[in-house]
């Protein structure tokens, strides 16, 4: 691409920006690259089937216009996928000659379905075919969108309103976050309205419930019924698969997966980090689990956190109606109880009991010494070893292959040792699994390389300032 094209398509893409704003721009278009410009066409790309299906319905018109406020002769702009890392399953049509994703329009009358029916028989009749429990309140309705969790949500919706015998979009569908940024909320949604709108069976399980049922089969030597029971749902929701442990439990999700996924059936899961640091996973399942689409989800911002707020009162105020709590105290609470959605709702909860018990009013005073022990601070960003191996390679100027392999030149000894070191230090993985994500290293090895990096720290201020700095780096990338 010529520079002049480049800077063109900056000039789109800020067109693009000022139009849609900031939020929307980053949750759809921020990954969206110019391939080239032929003739009338402009091509672009996007790295997901998701995305490319959803600007094509959503945004294909206001592209093209930005484009021709720009460059008059472009009449057309071609989308296309810019990797093949989400394959799809073989004996299924590609993705062209699949329907479009669910307009905000259908989803919603989902919703509404969804209110009509009162939770209880459904949760009932959940749980009484094997699920987990539902939460009544974990719905769309209250779940509150923001830059943070958009394209996971709608991903979640297309899933939800997705029919029997439509085309499954993405499989499965893979939702890590840290601790209370609403996975749970999202997964017990997508459950209540896939099961209150619609023809399909949605069962959600913990990966605990998961293990529980098939060890209670094997028990009873009833564990083909169990597999066949799962087998037979259209849409299975596994919640926290970080805690799916054991060889035996492992193979079997393995087989349910594949059968489920190969039968054209939806799978959900959620866990706290993305399917390459499930570190007890065999890779077989983590290629599988990787395979469809993968979304994160950020921490809560301060406006998320502030609509969390509001929509928790309003919904309080319906069996409690006395409870009045003024916008600058929920302001305050937005701003400083930033840890995640759980500390949120504890700091409502106490408000909530202090006003119900005491009818006292909830002024600022009252709420800055209720919530006083929740404040905490900023919970350091999740780092990712493979990260770590990524920017220490490139400072020291090695590959990340280098630091993987069993060369030993004195080069690539040392990175690989402050990879280590950096790797216990910035996040919580045993030294068993660091080693095995060295290059299948023992853990003796990352043990002595934490020991030798410690000491040098201790006597070589400009190393020790070195590594400052890439921790630094590390925990704000
Ligand atoms: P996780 O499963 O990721 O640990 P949860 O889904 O249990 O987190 O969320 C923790 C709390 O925060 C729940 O009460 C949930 O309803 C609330 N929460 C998190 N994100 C949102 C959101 N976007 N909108 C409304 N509530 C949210
Ligand atoms: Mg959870």
């Amino acid at each position: 691409m010529t520079s002049l094209e480049q800077e063109r398509w900056s000039r789109v893409k800020g067109r693009l920006k000022a139009e849609v704003g900031e939020d929307i721009f980053s949750s759809w278009f921020a990954r969206m690259d110019l391939e080239c410009v032929e003739k009338d066409t402009a091509r672009l790309s996007v790295p997901t089937r998701f995305l490319k299906s959803w600007i094509q319905s959503h945004y294909s018109d206001r592209v093209l216009r930005c484009w021709q406020a720009e460059e008059r002769c472009v009449q057309r702009i071609e989308l296309t996928v810019r990797t093949a890392a989400i394959k799809a399953p073989p004996a299924r049509p590609r993705m062209e000659e699949q329907p479009e994703p669910a307009r905000e329009p259908k989803a919603d009358r989902l919703n509404g379905a969804e209110l009509r029916l009162s939770p209880a028989p459904v949760s009932a009749a959940h749980e009484a075919s094997g699920g987990s429990p539902l939460d009544p309140r974990l719905t769309f309705e209250t779940f509150v969108i923001g830059r943070s969790n958009t394209l996971t949500h709608a991903a979640a919706k297309q899933v939800a309103a997705t029919r029997r015998g439509d085309l499954v979009m993405f499989n499965p569908l893979y939702i890590h976050a840290g601790v209370g940024l609403g996975k749970t909320h999202l997964l017990q949604a997508i459950t209540w309205a896939g099961n209150a709108g619609g023809d399909r069976k949605l069962q959600y399980l913990t990966a605990e419930k998961f293990m529980y049922g098939f060890v209670t089969a094997l028990k009873n030597q009833n564990a083909i019924a169990f597999k066949e029971a799962l087998r037979g749902i259209d849409v299975l929701v596994i919640d926290d698969l970080q805690f799916l442990t054991g060889k035996n439990m492992q193979a079997e999700f393995c087989h349910t997966l594949n059968a489920l996924i190969d039968a054209g059936r939806q799978v959900v899961i959620a866990a706290d980090r993305p399917p390459s640091e499930l570190e007890t996973l065999d890779d077989r399942v983590r290629s599988r689990l990787a395979g469809g689409l993968v979304v994160e989800m950020g921490p809560l911002g301060e406006e998320l956190r502030f609509e969390i707020l509001k929509n928790r009162i309003a919904a309080a105020r319906a069996h409690h109606p006395g409870f009045e709590v003024p916008d600058t105290v929920v302001s305050y609470i937005a701003k400083s109880v930033t840890h995640n959605g759980r500390d949120l709702e504890g700091a409502l909860n106490r408000l909530l009991a202090l006003s119900k018990l005491t009818g006292q009013p909830i002024t600022m005073e009252v709420a800055e010494r209720e919530v006083r022990d929740l404040i905490r601070p900023q919970e350091p960003k999740r780092v990712k070893i493979e990260d770590i191996q990524r920017v220490v390679a490139r400072q020291y100027n090695v590959s990340r292959s280098d630091l993987l392999s069993s060369r030993r030149t004195a080069n690539v000894v040392r990175p690989r040792q402050v990879a280590m070191y950096l790797a216990k230090t910035l996040t919580l993985r045993s030294l068993p699994e660091i080693g095995r994500r060295f290059g299948g290293r023992d853990h003796t090895t990352v043990l002595h390389a934490v020991r030798k990096i410690e000491n040098l720290i201790g006597n070589d201020a400009s190393l020790a300032d070195e590594i400052d700095a890439l921790k630094r780096h590390l925990q704000q990338e």
